[in-house]
């Protein structure tokens, strides 16, 4: 075979020509780009060839992945006429079952949420799943959840319809082309290098799949992804199966079931899964398969084929492993790496890459060309994953989960349990002894809350309803509102930032003044031009030159790529210090009168106002002290250098003792901030929202000398009627709790979704923040309190009240004692 012949140039090159890739030189091309997609052996030979095809909309409680399955199905129902190359689209249905209360539960709500998304999903009877699909045995089937426009599709034939029309759009795709090396100046792409010449251009997109990490390994670019095995068989012909039966799916007995060659396929997702190749997965596998492990998976089969018994009298065809790629928290890497400029990546996609790969590629697609995504990415965005996750190790341990967590029952309060104790606080012990329930947070041991001293905690079983720990975070969540509470939140992103320029660069990041007067905390967004929020923390000035930035875990890497991307001009200098200080809260009203007897600072309101940052002496130790707070009280935080915390700790909880301190975890500052409105980035507010419609403009300084970014969209905002804003949710009955996706009805139609929620134990009700859409109305306080409200929980509607101010203490009075 000739050597292929390559450009010189093009503006992106695509690396890896499966459905993800090919998907983005579809979308690129078709937005007039000029691209090139490169492909080592032939389009599909990755993991995209033995998909099993399954085309569902229904099952995410994410709007952005709700969409990318909408657009794909979409998408793959209009290809074969716009290429003339079939894509094997069966739009033949999909139900899922449930048979147990807990999937019932999950399941209505997931309906509840994809309606709003619109989703034409239906409850059925397990007579109507019988009905349509004849050999599933339904007596402990409690109902199912139909889509009848889901379905199949075949992945290869709708891989190459989107091959054949990013050609038709003028893409060039090159078989038999690995890419050897990204090439790139030290600070952004620069070209890819193959065996028959390079390629200069801006941006590389690395869609290698399973192979995406090494890839990525040889540029420094972090890609935390694992294959695994993963299975399914396909039975002998069976007489009763219908080609135009619907796909079941039954995560309860591990499998879904589909027609093929006139007999089944099964697939399967077993509870605990083997990763595969953890040293690196080999150069050349191609169109490869794993020999399956048949007695790891035998009872997982057994008990896949219990939904229709039948299989088990019928001869296996085909036992099928091949891999698939995983990662930390079962959603996909994508988006600009921070390491480098220009290289993006699209991988990872834990076993729906089909079934998202055209929403994806528009994503992904848009998001190259205009710079940044058009949707909420906070959890996809490969910047949320840290390096550790990459290590051998991480991935053999935490991968034999994330598999698995596809058929388990999503439950509100579950933690990841594997590759855990990674990262943990130096109090970790001391908090241990106060009956510390540990849960992951961005891989630290963060506490949930606190059974109390020399108790072990027992967090009971898993469930939608009322958590067995429900009484200690009740009285945690007291003791912040009435009394003080202790809450260690070494896990957040610290940074110092100094250099001459430091503060002028600084301030045009933030929506706020942070170069004001010294030893003065600010709360601010930073924005991006289209006004998007970007991040949502504090920035500290703690001299002229020198500042102190505070964000949450998850956006550790987000806010530093940020800052570095920003300041490559100027003198100022980004150190992430988050291992280097203890971050103790000392919180609630009594909190200044503890806190005065551990230091000679004077901490009165007219010495340490509000906003206050200084060290303070504490004991024979020396902190940092902010007063500000997240829970909405009187409340300081306390930097702490780490190796003086624990000296602190043991000081504040001996004083703490005459004024009832009380340690407090995670779930009661999620419901204290909650019923004080305070946001979150990532949770209730993302990239896509504006600070007007969030509530949050009064962090604009729009009199700062140079601005700000995203200033200009902001200000065409600004003083308009707003037809949509976030609102919080009160529900009017003390009992149900909302978690997130809950939507959200006024009048009887629905106008929006719970973003995030908590339970309000000062409220009374569970409380929440919702996105509300006021559609031709602007939402306006007199448009809330005219409407009649509910909130859709599972089955039910239950009465809520909105409110655009905080309905804890809206005027402040608590935190500024
Ligand atoms: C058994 C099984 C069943 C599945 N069923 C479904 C399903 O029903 N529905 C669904 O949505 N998903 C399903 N999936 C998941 C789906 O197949 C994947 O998510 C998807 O195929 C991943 O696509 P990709 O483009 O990321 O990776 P791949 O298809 O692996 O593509 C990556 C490509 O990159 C190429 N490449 C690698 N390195 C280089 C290099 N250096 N230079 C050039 N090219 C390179 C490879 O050759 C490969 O072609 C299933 C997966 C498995 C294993």
């Amino acid at each position: 075979m000739a050597d292929p012949i390559l450009p010189t140039q093009a503006r992106v090159v695509v690396i890896g020509g499966g459905i993800i890739g090919t998907s983005i030189a579809y979308h690129l091309a078709g937005a007039g780009c000029d691209v090139v997609l490169l492909e080592r052996h032939r389009l599909t030979s990755g993991t995209t060839w033995h998909a099993a095809g399954l085309m569902v909309t229904f099952g995410s409680t994410s709007e952005t992945s709700t969409e990318m399955r909408k657009y794909t199905r979409d998408l793959y129902a209009r290809l074969e006429a716009e290429t003339g190359q079939a894509t094997g689209l069966a739009q033949v249905g999909f139900i899922e079952v449930a048979s147990d209360k807990d999937r019932l539960e999950e399941y209505r709500r997931v309906s509840a949420f994809n309606r709003l998304c619109g989703v034409d999903v239906q409850e059925i009877s397990p007579q109507e799943v019988l009905d349509l699909f004849p050999l599933a045995k339904i007596d402990d089937v409690l109902a199912g959840f139909y889509v009848k426009d889901d379905g199949r599709v075949n992945p290869v034939d709708v891989t190459m319809a989107l091959g054949k029309g990013a050609r038709m759009k003028g893409a060039r795709i090159i078989e038999d082309c690995p890419v050897l090396e990204v090439l790139d100046d030290g600070r952004k792409v620069r070209g890819v290098r193959t065996a028959y010449g390079d390629i200069a251009c801006e941006v590389v997109v690395n869609c290698a799949g399973m192979w995406a990490r090494q890839l990525g390994k040889k540029n420094g670019v972090t890609i935390p992804l694992q294959a695994a095995e993963h299975y399914y068989l396909i039975t002998e012909p069976i007489a009763a199966v219908q080609k135009h039966w619907p796909v079941l799916e039954d995560p309860g007995c591990h499998g879904y079931y589909r027609e093929e060659g006139g007999g089944l396929m099964i697939g399967l997702f077993e509870p605990k899964c083997a990763p595969w190749k953890i040293a690196g997965i080999p150069e050349d596998f191609s169109f490869g398969e794993i020999s399956p492990d048949w007695e790891r998976m035998g009872p997982y089969v057994e008990r896949a084929m219990s939904r229709v018994p039948i299989t088990l009298e019928t001869g296996i065809k085909k036992f099928f492993c091949g891999p698939e790629s995983f990662t930390p928290d079962l959603r996909p890497c994508i988006g600009e790496a921070p390491e480098l400029r220009g290289y993006f990546v699209a991988a990872g996609l834990n076993s729906i890459g089909i079934l998202t790969g055209g929403g994806l590629g528009r994503v992904m697609a848009h998001w190259i060309l205009n710079g940044r995504p058009d949707v909420d990415v906070t959890g996809f965005n490969i910047d949320r994953l840290q390096t550790f996750q990459a290590t051998p190790e991480y991935r053999r341990t935490r991968t034999v989960e994330s598999l698995g967590m596809v058929y388990q029952c999503h439950y509100p309060f579950r933690s990841m349990q594997t590759a855990r104790g990674v990262k943990r606080s130096v109090l970790h012990q001391h908090l241990e002894r106060q009956g510390a329930y540990f849960k992951d947070v961005s891989g630290w041991e963060g506490t949930d809350w606190f059974a109390g001293e020399g108790e072990t905690p027992d967090p009971g079983p898993l469930s939608w309803d009322r958590p067995k720990f429900w009484s200690h975070w009740q009285r945690e969540h007291e003791a912040v509102r009435q009394g003080v509470i202790l809450m260690d939140m070494s896990f957040m992103s610290k940074f110092s930032v100094e250099g001459r320029d430091a503060g002028r660069l600084l301030n045009y990041l933030s929506t706020n003044e942070v170069d004001g007067p010294s030893e003065r905390v600010t709360y601010t967004q930073w924005l991006n031009d289209d006004g998007g929020i970007e991040a949502d923390l504090t920035v500290t000035k703690l001299a002229a030159d020198k500042f102190f930035v505070v964000a949450s875990d998850t956006c550790q890497r987000h806010v530093e790529t940020w800052m570095r991307r920003h300041f490559e001009n100027g003198h100022a200098f980004v150190t992430d210090i988050t291992g280097s200080y203890a971050q103790l809260n000392i919180q609630g009203p009594k909190s200044r009168e503890l806190l005065q007897t551990l230091t000679t600072a004077d901490l009165s309101h007219e010495a340490f106002p509000f906003r206050t940052a200084r060290k303070i002496d504490l004991g024979l130790a020396e902190a940092l002290c902010l007063r500000i707070t997240y829970l909405g009280e009187l409340g300081y935080e306390l930097y702490i250098p780490t190796e003086m915390a624990a000296y602190v700790y043991e000081q504040l909880v001996s004083h703490g003792k005459a004024f009832g301190l009380v340690h407090a975890g995670l779930k009661a500052l999620a419901s204290c901030r909650m019923e004080k409105g305070y946001r979150d980035w990532g949770h209730d507010i993302d990239n896509t929202d504006d600070v007007v419609s969030t509530g949050l403009a009064f962090t604009c300084a729009f009199d700062k000398p140079n601005g700000f970014i995203g200033q200009n969209a902001v200000l065409t905002k600004k003083g308009k009627p707003l037809t949509k804003r976030l609102v919080q949710v009160l529900l009017e009955d003390p009992e149900p709790l909302l978690f997130h996706a809950e939507p959200v009805w006024r009048n009887g139609e629905r106008v929006g979704y719970i973003r995030a929620a908590s339970y309000g134990f000062t409220l009374g009700g569970a409380v929440g923040l919702a996105m509300v859409d006021g559609g031709t109305s602007p939402v306006t306080p007199g448009w809330l309190s005219a409407g009649r409200w509910e909130v859709e929980v599972g089955n039910l509607r239950v009465p809520a009240r909105v409110s655009l101010k905080p309905l804890y203490d809206p005027e402040n009075a608590c935190v500024k004692l």
